[in-house]
């Protein structure tokens, strides 16, 4: 950039044409439409990640605009295509500060952020994005599902779903290998946008692992919470209320397992019947001292046993252990398949057995 030139903090055009005034100037041009032209009227910042020099369309986002390749983007998704071809309105730009050319503009009403998340999945600015991508934000999942699903950009929407189906699954197995509510380097409170995300695309087999880490949530079942990209998240009114009856409801059955899984009877074959029935009992007393737990606002109610245990062991003998562990294992998988049912949601096809499983009877 030369000397003489003063940068624009929100210039409108590029180089020479900067001097020119702008085409068929429209200052009061819907924002819910294509853009006619940039007429100066109304001030967008230009995106400090994507305003690359050659772009050839110009996509405006809130009060925020993007110069990117129309080509790119029109190879993945045939709805971006489609406006891109619609649009009537252009401007015209240098290429690279040379010769110039005439930019389809692009309103869209999407914000800024969600926009930034796609073009970043596509037009990465760095190498270091394939390894970002290994524990995705919320911002962008969200992001890439919503604009995904509206552009019908498929391979971004099935990855990104996919990762959603992962991390919120519908296999009880799967759920226990995971030791958090969220995906790594997210809010507990991003649970909440995974329901609306969930609602929003009708993929009912997230609802019940993300409403249940929203049981855990206190009051921000009602408040919801600011996103990274300072955006509000709110549950509806529904699906608050549905939480909160839900909460009581996974409690009861959950604390009602865990008394089940104690009982104080031995196994038949149980060579050790006095002391086994004795520690059995105790192990039920001593659920006092750890009450704030199995109890507690962030409980997973499909815990084993043993978080509650002292020592995390149960001293009974080699027969009545595993039927212990066995009873255990049941015991969570019913609750599991009631889940739904004590959200009180449907998920068809959720808590199918898997065809051979040895664990106790299943049907409660
Ligand atoms: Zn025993």
């Amino acid at each position: 950039m030369s000397a003489s030139r003063t940068p624009r903090k929100r210039a409108r055009l590029d180089g020479p044409a900067d001097d020119e005034p702008p085409q068929s100037p429209q200052p009061d041009a819907n924002p819910e439409e294509p853009m006619a032209n940039d007429g100066g009227a109304a001030e967008y910042t230009r995106d400090t990640e994507f305003w690359l020099e050659d772009g050839t369309v110009i996509l405006v986002a809130g009060d925020v605009e993007f110069r990117v390749y129309s080509g790119l983007l029109a190879k993945h998704s045939p709805r971006l295509k489609e406006l891109f071809s619609d649009t009537q309105c252009t401007r015209t730009l240098l290429v690279d500060g040379r010769s110039e050319i005439s930019c389809p503009v692009v309103c869209l009403t999407d914000s800024p952020d969600d926009l930034r998340h796609l073009l970043r999945a596509y037009m990465p600015q760095d190498a270091s994005n394939i390894y970002e991508y290994e524990y995705p934000s919320f911002d962008a999942v969200s992001a890439s599902i919503r604009l995904g699903h509206k552009y019908q950009i498929m391979p971004l929407y099935v990855r990104s779903l996919a990762f959603l189906r992962e991390n919120f699954p519908e296999d009880f197995d799967t759920y226990v290998e995971l030791d958090q509510w969220v995906p790594t380097g997210w809010a507990i409170e991003d649970a909440i946008g995974v329901v609306n995300l969930a609602r929003l695309i009708g993929e009912t087999t997230l609802l019940p692992t993300a409403l249940l880490a929203c049981t855990t949530l206190g009051e921000q079942i009602v408040r919801g919470y600011q996103r990274q990209n300072g955006m509000q998240e709110h549950l509806t009114i529904d699906d608050q209320a549905l939480c909160i009856k839900a909460k009581i409801q996974i409690r009861k059955a959950r604390v009602a397992a865990l008394f089940r899984v104690l009982c104080p009877a031995p196994a038949k074959t149980c060579k050790n019947t006095s002391g086994c029935r004795t520690t059995l009992r105790k192990a039920v007393y001593n659920l006092h001292s750890t009450i704030d737990n199995w109890l507690g606002d962030t409980d997973d109610p499909f815990a084993s046993y043993k978080m509650y245990i002292k020592g995390g062991k149960l001293d009974v003998c080699e027969v009545c252990l595993p039927m212990v562990e066995a009873t255990s294992v049941a015991e969570r998988r019913k609750l599991w398949n009631r889940l739904p049912l004590l959200l009180g949601i449907q998920v068809p096809g959720w808590g199918v057995p898997p065809p051979a499983t040895q664990s106790a009877p299943v049907q409660s």
